[in-house]
């Protein structure tokens, strides 16, 4: 008999959490203009706004912060890094950089320039910071993601998959020139963290070969889609996580990370190359954006703790006790009828806003009123992925409505209990029994001219 599951990590620290009452709650979320992200956080109860630098730092990691060296030039924590990521991604090359978005500035800085308006980058539904570092400069981003990863309910099991036919299109309409790299982001962040089989990686970085293109992963949640390779590719289950994770990063030529994801630390990024002359000729970019080759704007406590943090995100318990967490949390919403994205990716559950809540009309933002109501409910902070982060048109100044409407549920890693995720199907539950009673949702009061979901205000229609 196999045993049963338990988490693979006892608590050392804990962080009190305060609850408020629902009346408190109500006077909060006024005066924070209706927008989650105006709370403070010491008025959240569960906060699932994201998992990007929330996660919590192992004893190991928490040592390796006594042990940093902060010396400008050849920290010792410098080389622990770098050794994990030769160990690791098998990348003999590496700049470190304050995190995932700096990595793409210094990246892109060195394969585009500043101004690169004929240029195209191939990919799985880039990032949207990815995605404004390439518009940046004006090149665009060409999204190859499978037809499957836009329908909610297909239960394929690598929604995250680029589709080779509409990849060899880009390939044959664009010069080799204008295209400075393809990149796969594993696992999908903008699908929904939706994993891309080993398979399919071997048959873009075949293609890339093919073509002379050249292979990166946006790599900020690679252990997690190594796990689900193991879970779910034939062939790979009796495969350890770190052998995977090498299989996969052998298949491009280098990689950017936020390390905030599954670094599992709270701050931090980095750029891996095979290249020499690449990693050269980004080490100008970096020294001028970033800080010196050897720190790249992270202090040297840093590099420590995510040094041992990629380790440990590569350990098949700890993957399987997080992802378990996130398909708990789905499960447990779905068991209670309410709709939410399928299969349920890696670190987010994203409940489906439209089918929860039909009687608020779009022009009222629909997933924000839900994630207003959840606060309301019980202090838990999700986020809307709808009409007010999908923003207005460049040109009308229209509204653009995306065609989901979704409140994601962002678990961090290794901070909330089984318990915590059952109260929040709780909490949501409650909602969802009285769903025919909201009919009204919200009208902007003061929004900002570009990336308005962060600042915007918002009253009661
Ligand atoms: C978070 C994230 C980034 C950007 O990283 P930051 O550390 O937030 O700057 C890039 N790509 C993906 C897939 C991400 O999830």
């Amino acid at each position: 008999m196999p045993l049963p599951f338990a988490e693979p990590y006892k608590t050392k620290m804990v962080e009190p959490i305060r609850r408020t009452t629902r009346q408190e709650r109500e006077k909060l979320i006024a005066s924070a203009g209706y927008n989650l992200f105006n709370l403070k956080s010491e008025d959240v109860f569960i906060d699932l706004l994201t998992d990007s630098g929330t996660g919590a730092m192992s004893s190991a990691q928490w040592a390796e912060i006594m042990l940093g060296d902060e010396s400008y030039a050849g920290a010792s924590s410098y080389y622990k890094l770098k050794n994990t990521i030769e160990e690791l991604l098998g990348m003999p090359y590496f700049l470190p950089t304050h995190q995932g978005r700096a990595a793409e500035n210094v990246l892109f800085s060195a394969l585009m320039g500043m101004e690169a308006p004929d240029f195209v980058v191939p990919g799985n539904s880039h990032f949207d910071t990815t995605k404004g570092h390439i518009e940046f400069r004006k090149a665009k981003a060409l999204d190859c993601t499978i037809d499957e990863a836009f329908d909610t309910s297909s239960q394929h099991p690598f929604k995250g998959n680029l589709d080779l036919n509409k990849l060899e299109e880009v390939f044959k309409k664009h010069p080799k020139e204008n295209i400075p790299l393809c990149l796969i982001t594993v696992t999908c962040n903008s699908s929904g963290g939706q994993p891309v089989s080993l398979e399919n990686i071997r048959a873009v970085s075949a293609m890339c070969k093919k073509y002379g293109i050249r292979l990166f992963f946006d790599a900020a949640r690679f252990a997690e889609n190594a796990y689900f390779i193991k879970a779910r590719e034939p062939g790979y289950a009796d495969k350890s996580i770190k052998q995977i994770v090498r299989e996969m990063f052998d298949l491009v030529d280098g990689c950017t990370m936020s390390a905030k994801k599954d670094g599992i630390v709270n701050i931090g990024g980095f750029i891996a190359f095979r290249d020499k002359e690449l990693f050269e000729r980004s080490c100008t970019f970096n020294i001028v954006f970033e800080g010196y080759i050897t720190y790249g704007g992270m202090a040297g406590r840093d590099l420590g703790a995510l040094s041992v943090g990629l380790r440990e995100a590569t350990e098949f318990d700890y993957l399987e006790s997080r992802i378990r967490q996130v398909r708990l949390l789905g499960e447990k919403l779905m068991s209670c009828r309410i709709p939410i994205q399928e299969p349920v990716g890696g670190h987010a559950v994203f409940v489906d806003a439209k089918k929860f809540l039909p009687n608020v009309p779009k022009e009222q933002y629909v997933a924000q009123t839900l994630g207003v109501e959840l606060y309301k409910e019980g202090g838990i902070r999700g986020v809307e992925i709808g009409t007010l982060l999908a923003d207005r048109d460049p040109q009308t100044r229209e509204n653009r409505y995306p065609a989901l409407e979704l409140l994601r549920l962002a678990i961090p890693r290794r901070v909330y209990s089984d318990n915590q995720m059952l109260y929040v199907v709780e909490c949501l539950k409650n909602v969802y029994d009285r769903r025919d009673q909201i009919k009204k949702g919200y009208a902007i009061v003061h929004e900002a001219p570009i990336m308005r979901h962060f600042t915007v205000e918002l009253r009661p229609v």
